[in-house]
């Protein structure tokens, strides 16, 4: 294991993640929490979690469960925490006037190469780094849930973040395994969410015209497009559906604009009947009460998938 530490500020699902996979490679973890109780909890569940992942043969990284878990502590001191810390993840909950007042917190007892990165799903990083001492250190890596199995990381700077903070977060994120991207600056959403609604308000569209039910437009992902997806990403897959990306624009390109101009010029608000009716055909789907069940089902594929994505 290594002697470099890594701090983890908030201790739930993503927190927990995060500390986990940190340990994978031997980083000294420590985690920390407002909630004495939630550190506890923590710690327990995430070597229990070690122990099941290792029966599996799930387990990441050379180390054992054992020497992964002795990589990882707890404390309810933010002081104990920031000490000695390389590099800082932040998990606590979605919630900006929390961020703004942990950063400032933070801002007061920090080290000076310290690393601060936020979880965050959706503020951009200058809305809680602004006008702090460390701000160049500041930034954010957006994960994707559950990221032991998806490794997509946004890393995403602030106007003032230093370019090698961005480097050097890039490069932990490569060294524990997961697959990092770098934006160039800030923008809304960042680019899996800037993606996602795309898609999302296509699928409302189709919907709300009556052309597609929502069992057949999810299908069209899961069975279609998502297969393809997983494995290689919308350019790729162009590329290699003609002879080439030129040669894919000479053909397609007139035909992708043409259609693109009958899809909905404004975004839709997503409310009212037809918001209704999808929530209610999913409800027949996936009734409410089974809805943690069906995520089970969905991290057991994202877990065979991450397999034979390795094995291929
Ligand atoms: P969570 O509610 O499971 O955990 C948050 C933890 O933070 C709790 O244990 C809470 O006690 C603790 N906490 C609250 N205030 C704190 C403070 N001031 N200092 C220290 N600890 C504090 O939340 P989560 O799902 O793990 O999400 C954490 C972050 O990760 C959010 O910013 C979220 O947007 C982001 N994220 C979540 C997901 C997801 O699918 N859950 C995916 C990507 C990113």
């Amino acid at each position: 294991s290594k002697s470099e530490k890594v701090g983890i500020v908030g201790s739930g699902l993503i927190g927990r993640s995060w500390s986990m996979l940190f340990a994978s490679v031997g980083y000294k973890v420590m985690l920390y929490d407002i909630l004495p109780a939630q550190v506890e909890t923590a710690l327990k569940e995430t070597e229990k979690e070690l122990k099941s992942l290792e029966k599996q043969g799930l387990l990441r990284g050379k180390l054992n469960a054992n020497e992964q878990f002795s990589c990882i502590s707890g404390t309810t001191k933010l002081t104990e925490l920031v000490k000695d810390a390389i590099f800082i993840q932040e998990c606590i909950p979605e919630r900006l006037d929390w961020k703004q007042a942990l950063y400032k917190e933070l801002d007061g007892v920090l080290e000076s190469q310290t690393i601060v990165s936020s979880s965050t799903s959706t503020f951009l990083p200058s809305l809680f780094t602004k006008d702090l001492k460390h701000q160049e250190n500041m930034l954010v890596s957006h994960p994707v849930n559950p990221p032991y199995y998806v490794p997509l990381v946004e890393v995403v700077p602030a106007p003032w973040t230093k370019k090698t903070v961005v480097q050097k977060t890039r490069s932990l994120m490569e060294e524990i395994g997961q697959k990092p991207v770098t934006l160039s600056r800030e923008v809304e959403g960042f680019a899996l969410n800037r993606i996602q609604y795309a898609i999302l308000n296509e699928v409302w569209s189709l919907v709300d015209r009556g052309i597609l039910d929502v069992k057949d437009v999810d299908s069209v992902m899961s069975d279609g497009l998502g297969m393809r997806y997983a494995f290689l990403g919308a350019l790729e897959t162009a590329h290699l559906n003609a002879e080439g990306m030129t040669n894919y624009f000479e053909r397609y390109s007139k035909t992708i604009h043409a259609v693109s101009e009958t899809m909905p010029s404004s975004p839709p608000r997503m409310e009212g009947k037809t918001a209704e009716s999808i929530a209610k055909q999913l409800e027949v789907m996936v009734p409410l009460d089974k809805l943690q069940e069906r995520r089970e089902y969905r991290d057991k594929c994202l877990t065979q998938l991450s397999i034979l994505k390795k094995k291929l």
